[in-house]
């Protein structure tokens, strides 16, 4: 792999601030969930009201044209192979248990499918002598190369 790879690291970002997008002003956000965008429950209920317009209502002053949000990125540290083989432990685990949203969102699994398909191509090109001998060892349990992934069929 490349000095590009090299330096691929996942970001995560999260909103820290925020401009109200009905009155401007700016305020904290909470450490989880969605970011807000209103600053408090009376400008989500004036935004509320200038989208469904009535001719009896009063709309109130025009919202801000542009807003601002403060974004923290942070730099995740880069996996080693325990996180990895206890992060695919808990991909199969998940995968395992059809009360979770993975197995729920079908439209994930394609990607996912491609995604362990190339590492499992990387992983046998990494490895001194590929991934063959791994897998004799591991008793034919696996099919496993480039092209060819999955459970063996008995
Ligand atoms: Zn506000």
């Amino acid at each position: 792999m490349g000095e590009g790879a090299e330096q691929a690291r996942v970001i995560r970002e999260r909103v820290v601030r925020r401009e109200c997008r009905r009155c401007g002003e700016g305020f904290a956000q909470r450490a989880k969930g969605r970011p807000a965008m209103y600053c408090t429950p009376a400008c989500r209920q004036q935004a509320w009201v200038q989208r469904h317009p009535r001719v009896d209502s009063d709309p109130g002053p025009p919202a801000p044209a542009v807003v601002h949000d403060i974004v923290e990125r942070t730099l995740a540290p880069r996996p080693a192979a325990p996180d990895w083989i206890s992060l695919l432990g808990l991909l199969a685990e998940q995968l395992g248990d059809d009360r979770t949203a993975l197995v729920r969102e079908h439209w994930h699994h394609r990607r996912l499918f491609t995604a362990l398909q190339n590492a499992t191509t990387a992983l046998d090109t990494a490895h001194p002598g590929g991934l063959e001998p791994i897998v004799r060892r591991e008793s034919g349990r696996y099919v496993v190369g480039p092209g060819r992934t999955g459970v063996q069929q008995q």
